[in-house]
């Protein structure tokens, strides 16, 4: 080690990492597949369109799924599996505080109790054991949230489910082609719910799914999505509520020319990951969340640490992910506070009649998901786990020359 500490890019120094990561990743068949769209003048249709189909046909093959619905959003998607699963008023739901506000705020919007459970840990996914000790009679559903691309445990939760009778939605919103024993998230549970918002490992833009094996939900949720019609029902009939959910054709195009691009993506963020674990583990202060042997892929949509400011000479980790950051590494601080302290938890607005005055959200705590946001959790970004084998070093490095310096 040079006995002159290197200056931190974010005083001025030299970045560590010059290159930039691009993302999303496309070439002329993406562009060629809209433009066909486009200039064939079939944008859309009540029915979506056969290239909305052929997607949804092909996503769930890939996923080992029967049924595969797109929609707007990965949040409408949760709205229309909560539906689908038969949640009435005042219903709790139980759901992770570490993850997106929707995961929670489509609970809210069907008119029932978002209940927080911790995150364990080892791998700040939903705990099992906090899952068990939070059920009451009026519970209905479990959401697990496969956070950062890394598998819940399925096993655990799936037993816990059918022992009370409730459904499961997989929130995989992270967790597009990663694996848990082999399955691709999202086709375990009763309902898998996926994202193509711009971030997410496979995006048109905007867009979600929910995939499902079973026939029942599969028909209210395709209802759901186009304003309660039901297949082979007439145009001006309407069954259910729902609304037009429907994504365009430019969309479906562009999912399926993402989608031949997906398990590649997905095996080398996983590979890069497991080298990335090898060099931060010998960081002191640094440590990787863990792996089990049931997480066969990992979609690493985030790749998480866990800092030790003990280590780093008391650098609070926010000023820590602004050095990182400018050294040239995609990362971030992560969430500033468990999903419970958002001020539609805390003060309840407008919408929340269901909840009841037990539910006070000023005395809920999740001590893990709090650690993790104040001092614990950084965020490096699923497009930057798309780089080579030496970008990995190059990330190791540049946390070793902000020890150094902190030091
Ligand atoms: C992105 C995300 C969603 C919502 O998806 P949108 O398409 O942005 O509506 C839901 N859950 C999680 C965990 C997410 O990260």
């Amino acid at each position: 080690m040079s006995s002159k500490t290197r200056q931190l890019a974010i005083n001025g120094g030299p970045k560590t990492i010059e290159k930039t990561f691009p993302w999303p990743i496309y070439d002329e068949s993406e562009v060629n597949a809209v433009a066909a769209v486009v200039a064939g003048g079939k944008w859309g249709n009540p029915d979506c369109g056969d290239e909305v189909e052929r997607f949804e046909r092909a996503f769930a093959e890939y996923c080992g799924s029967k049924y595969a619905i797109t929609c707007v959003n990965g949040s409408v998607s949760l709205r229309l599996a909560l539906m689908a699963c038969g949640v009435e008023p005042g219903d709790e739901v139980i759901v992770p505080p570490y993850t997106f506000i929707t995961t929670a705020s489509s609970v809210i919007e069907c008119n029932c109790v978002p209940v927080f459970v911790d995150i364990d840990p080892e791998t700040y996914n939903i705990s099992p054991a906090a899952i068990e000790a939070a059920i009451t009679p009026r519970t209905k559903v479990i959401i697990p949230v496969h956070f950062g691309g890394l598998a819940c445990d399925m096993d655990a939760i799936m037993d816990i489910a059918k022992r009370h009778q409730l459904k499961v939605i997989e929130d995989a919103a992270h967790g597009h082609g990663a694996e848990y024993k082999g399955k691709k998230l999202g086709s375990i549970g009763h309902v898998g719910s996926f994202s193509f918002q711009s971030s997410k490992n496979l995006t048109s833009g905007e867009g979600g799914i929910v995939i499902t094996d079973d026939d029942e939900l599969y028909a209210i949720m395709h209802s759901l999505r186009n304003v309660g019609r039901v297949e082979g029902g007439q145009w001006y009939e309407h069954y259910n509520p729902g609304c037009n959910y429907r994504i365009t054709q430019m969309q479906a195009v562009l999912l399926s020319a993402q989608l031949k691009r997906l398990e590649a993506q997905t095996r080398k963020r996983n590979g890069n990951g497991l080298y990335l674990n090898g060099l931060l583990e010998n960081i002191e202060g640094i440590a990787p969340l863990k792996r089990t042997e049931a997480v066969t892929l990992h979609g690493y949509h985030i790749y998480i640490f866990k800092y030790d400011a003990s280590e780093f000479g008391g650098l609070p980790k926010s000023e820590f992910a602004a050095m990182l950051a400018a050294e040239g590494v995609p990362s971030f601080k992560g969430y500033p506070h468990p999903l419970y302290k958002q001020p539609l938890f805390q003060n309840k607005t407008w919408m929340c009649y269901a909840i009841p005055d037990t539910a006070d959200y000023s005395q809920t705590h999740c001590p893990v998901a709090e650690q993790a946001c104040d001092t614990d959790a950084i965020w490096i970004l699923q497009h930057a786990m798309l780089g080579e084998r030496a970008d990995m070093e190059a990330f190791a490095s540049a946390i070793l020359k902000i020890q150094e310096a902190a030091r």
